[in-house]
């Protein structure tokens, strides 16, 4: 795209959120790099979220609950595998991507216990931001060698959280909240970098600027603070199911898919336990009237649901 016409997009941004079981699997990358390329063609610039991969997060926690030191550092070799082999898998080189994030995990993950006392919320927050912090670096490198014009964000200098008195330390933590407005500082700042961008779910900063999560599943939620402050035109949230059912299809076997539902009722289906959306995500999003699409990363064919400021009367 010419300076000209990106000068002349409106909204410019489309954000897409792609889950843990999206990114861990080597065959969705060719999908994930077709949907940036897509969004590029329409002149529109894609800023991709992702969370950790699938299982990694749990991973993580264990660390930080595990006394034993070598049972710990068995952990993190697990972990540190689990993204050696994917990588491999999508042709990248692993030493050169992960080397300063599994650097600083062994360290934070030695720390355990011996400088920090246990259950230390800031050293919690720091250990399980790996997860987002190394799938983000595959994810960058794939897109990258895909020829697509991207940078790497890290969501902590964009997300600041803010302290809740009433809420527990951990809280504050492990499951903070951040006020986001539309940001035009932010806009301002991307218009020089690269067209597309990839950041991390679930990570942001405190005030004080230390890492923060968001909440286990948190990842929705970051993908639409960032479209409120980027004021995007849509916000893509890709995942391994069709669509949101009017119920859970594995327990209620008439559940039928919806194509086309209002925030409200994609908040209550949120609320009333179905995993498809965090519930906390739709909010900010009702809130800047941005449109939301659930679609599927093996099916990406299928039209999935989508959630919007109005529906049309019919
Ligand atoms: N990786 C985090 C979790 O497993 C956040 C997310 O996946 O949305 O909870
Ligand atoms: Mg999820």
């Amino acid at each position: 795209m010419t300076d000209e016409s990106r000068a002349t997009q409106p909204n410019p941004w489309v954000v897409f959120k792609f889950g843990g079981t999206s990114v861990a699997e080597a065959k969705n990358w060719p999908t994930i790099a077709n949907l940036a390329k897509q969004c590029l063609e329409e002149g529109k610039r894609p800023l991709i979220v992702h969370s950790a991969l699938a299982e990694v997060s749990n991973l993580l926690e264990a660390v930080v609950a595990e006394q034993n030191a070598s049972l710990r550092k068995a952990i993190v070799e697990d972990v540190e595998q689990r993204h050696r082999e994917l990588a491999a898998s999508l042709e990248l080189d692993a030493d050169s991507i992960l080397e300063g994030f599994l650097t600083s995990l062994r360290v934070l993950s030695e720390e355990t216990h011996t400088q920090r006392p246990v259950g230390d919320p800031a050293l919690h927050a720091a250990i399980v931001a790996h997860g987002e912090l190394l799938a983000t670096r595959i994810g960058h490198a794939y897109l990258q060698k895909a020829g697509i014009d991207i940078g790497w964000l890290d969501a902590r200098d964009v997300l600041k959280t803010k302290h809740s008195p009433t809420r527990s330390d951990l809280q504050n933590y492990v499951s903070a909240t951040c006020e986001v407005t539309a940001d035009e500082v932010l806009q301002q700042k991307l218009d020089e970098g690269p067209q597309a961008l990839l950041t991390q779910g679930f990570i942001a900063s405190s005030e004080d600027g230390a890492t923060v999560l968001l909440g286990r599943e948190g990842s929705d939620t970051s993908a639409a603070y960032f479209a409120v402050k980027l004021a995007a035109s849509r916000i893509e949230i890709w995942t391994d199911v069709p669509g949101m059912f009017t119920a859970d299809p594995r327990l209620v076997p008439s559940a039928c898919l919806l194509n086309e539902i209002s925030y409200e009722e994609a908040q209550e289906l949120a609320s009333t336990g179905s995993k498809v959306l965090h519930p906390r995500c739709i909010s900010p999003l009702r809130g800047a009237g941005i449109p939301l699409h659930v679609r599927c990363t093996h099916m990406p064919e299928l039209a999935g649901t989508r959630v919007t400021p109005q529906l049309e009367d019919h």
